[in-house]
């Protein structure tokens, strides 16, 4: 199949699944990925609902963040969505999204501990909270790469989370498991506060993830 027209498809079902599972509500969030062997990035177009978007409307964007293909006004947040892709060669999908609990944990500007066994095998230790910016701005994608650095997910501070991944299943399972990681931090509060991993620990469980966890691809 022709990799643009995969790209957008497989974006349409992840915005489907971002508001199925309450990871954001209305249209905020943002969703995007590279398209393989292509200089170009696919990406959901700004402020449009989830639930009648088709793969037409998906903006194709090459690398320095012009539109290469389609009709629609991209996310506002392509420059945030491009300092990451420029700075992470191993990132291949972005997903922004606006859940509760992280969001919760983000207006508090709190970071997410590296204290929950499956957050550190798929995010690589604790979810840090970058330095305020505003929506839209080459600032929120500075300031959210440094946050990022050594890690898959941030909360982006008084809004929301940006998940990172090798592809968009691996891009949403950060954001659901950051969200249930959230929860789980907020309810340990209540009982005494959560004990965080050791470096070691968390060493340990994000090899396994990469290396060991699930069946071999052979
Ligand atoms: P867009 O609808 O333009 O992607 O913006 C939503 C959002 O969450 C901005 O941070
Ligand atoms: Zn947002």
């Amino acid at each position: 199949m022709n990799p643009l027209l995969k790209a957008r498809q497989e974006i349409v079902i992840k915005g489907k699944e971002i508001l199925a599972t309450k990871l954001t509500v209305g249209t905020w969030g943002n969703i995007s990925c590279r398209v393989p062997g292509e200089n170009y990035i696919a990406i959901t177009p700004s402020g449009m609902s989830y639930e009648t978007l088709v793969p037409e409307d998906i903006v194709i964007i090459d690398l320095n963040g012009n539109i290469a293909s389609g009709t629609r006004k991209p996310s506002v947040e392509v420059p945030l969505h491009m300092a990451i892709y420029s700075a992470r060669e191993d990132v291949q999908a972005v997903i922004h999204t606006h859940s509760a609990y992280a969001s919760a944990m983000a207006v508090a500007r709190k970071e997410i501990p590296g204290a929950v066994e499956d957050l550190v095998q798929i995010v690589g230790g604790n979810v840090r909270v970058n330095e305020y910016a505003l929506p839209g701005t080459e600032q929120l994608g500075k300031k959210t790469v440094k946050a990022l650095e050594g890690r898959n997910a941030v909360l982006l501070a008084n809004h929301g989370v940006l998940g990172v991944g090798r592809d968009l299943n691996e891009a949403l399972k950060v954001c659901q498991v950051v969200e249930k990681s959230a929860q789980i931090v907020l309810l340990a509060q209540l009982i005494g506060g959560a004990v965080e991993l050791s470096q070691e620990d968390i060493d340990g469980m994000r090899s396994f993830y990469l290396n060991g966890y699930g069946q071999s691809k052979s």
